[in-house]
């Protein structure tokens, strides 16, 4: 049984120049695991509690001393020199440790700087990579295989440069082939956009995830520069690639009503699915997340009752990663896929939870990364092991995204040599 020697925390930077919590665990066998925190800003109002210091005097307030205080005092005070059973004991404890609903006390990004620490420590000292770890915690017997990439081509809303009101315009390579073929499609296409965009004179700066951050005009003109995207690399729309949205409808409710740039009146509800029904009819979308914003459930329903059955309706600020929000999205039939964030459940092991409540309702898992990122691999380890259907780790440039698709390469190498 594995014991737990060491275990303290530091505050490194993220993808965006603010601080985050890295987490390093070392087991007695020196077996060890190190793990950094992504953190979100078109965050739903509903996602488990992010400590930050709140010290104005240190990067805008946004400082993680406190998170790393937590991890290198009372944590570390209970765990270290004790022994090991598994993950999900060491979550309880941490659980237990917090004592809030909403993760408050710990944060939720302290606990899951521990919780992929030591998860990443005891696969190592299993002998096994990480990812055949994590299907052994998600009882996941099947054969494993890479999830379908989404790739984040356009930044628009909370991510972008503030004249897009759909948050991330993306491309979706045929899932029914290997992980290689699809990231050279994503690559191709992404370099393509570029020339296209420099054509028409649109900046092509990058957003927060890495896809180009244009001065378009409409939401509509973005997604034909994706299909021109798709065209000058000679890949065939609705066969080689299909196209998916993250509206992230709450950053453009106002007054309860969608306020949009291609329309010149704010729509409500109704108007607003009338108005994607048309836009599905006319891009053939294969995802559309967060295409209502978070409270607007009885939308929702009535969203996945009119698209549900041709596209996939993926809930993200609307499920937050939420087993009571999860189990009430089921019992409305609010949507078809969860995107699941693994700081917003906290823990390892209430993310597994979480996806097989999902998978029981027999919906689309999309496993994604945050705006903030580091350059932590686990969620690629963590997507092929729990089965995902789906990964959103942003565009096919900058490390933090790059990193992750990177890993992918490799699991899917290691998956071609040794499937068992
Ligand atoms: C998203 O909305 O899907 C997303 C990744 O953004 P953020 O991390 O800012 O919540
Ligand atoms: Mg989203």
């Amino acid at each position: 049984m594995a014991k737990l020697d060491r275990l303290y925390a530091h505050e490194i930077l993220d993808s965006r120049a603010t601080p985050t919590i890295e987490v390093v665990a070392i087991l007695d066998s020196g077996d060890y695991g190190v793990s950094s925190v992504p953190s979100g800003s078109s965050t739903g109002s509903h996602e488990a509690h992010e400590l930050r210091d709140n010290d104005p005097n240190r990067y805008l307030g946004r400082g993680v001393l406190n998170a790393v205080a937590h991890v290198n005092g009372d944590i570390a005070g209970v765990l270290v020199g004790k022994n090991i059973d598994s993950i999900a004991q060491v979550d309880q404890q941490l659980l237990t440790l917090d004592g809030t609903i909403d993760k408050s006390h710990f944060g939720a990004n302290t606990l899951l700087g521990v919780s992929m620490a030591v998860t990443k420590a005891l696969a190592a000292a299993a002998k096994v990579p990480l990812y055949r770890y994590v299907a052994h915690l998600a009882t996941n017997t099947q054969p494993l295989f890479i999830p379908a990439p989404l790739f984040n081509m356009i930044n628009g809303g909370k991510h972008g440069a503030g004249n897009l009101d759909f948050q991330e315009f993306i491309v979706i390579p045929n899932p029914h082939q290997p992980f290689t073929i699809s990231l050279e499609t994503g690559a191709v296409i992404y370099q393509n956009i570029k020339k296209i965009l420099s054509r028409r004179g649109a900046i092509h700066s990058v957003g927060d995830e890495g896809g180009f951050a244009p001065n378009l005009f409409t939401n509509l003109d973005a997604l034909e520069v994706l299909q021109e995207g798709i065209a000058e690399s000679n890949r065939k729309p609705g066969i080689d690639v299909e196209l998916g949205l993250d509206i992230a409808a709450n950053s453009f409710l106002k007054d309860g009503r969608y306020v949009i740039k291609d329309r010149s009146s704010p729509m409500d509800t109704a108007e607003f699915i009338d108005y994607l029904r048309d836009l599905n009819n006319q891009y053939h979308l294969r995802l559309l997340e967060d295409a209502l914003s978070e409270d607007d459930w009885r939308g929702w329903a009535a969203l996945t009752a009119e698209l549900g059955s041709v596209t996939t309706i993926a809930g993200d600020d609307l499920l937050v990663t939420n087993p009571e929000k999860v189990k009430k999205a089921i019992a409305e039939k609010a949507c078809t896929a969860a995107v699941i964030k693994l700081n917003e459940a906290g823990t390892v092991t209430e993310n597994i939870a979480v996806i097989n409540q999902v998978r029981s309702a027999g919906w689309k898992i999309i496993i994604s990364h945050r705006s903030g990122e580091t350059n932590d691999t686990f969620i690629a380890d963590f997507a092929v092991g729990v089965g995902a259907d789906y990964a959103k780790f942003g565009a096919p440039a900058r490390g933090e995204r790059v990193a992750k698709y990177n890993r992918f390469l490799s699991i899917e190498t290691e998956l071609t040599q040794s499937p068992k």
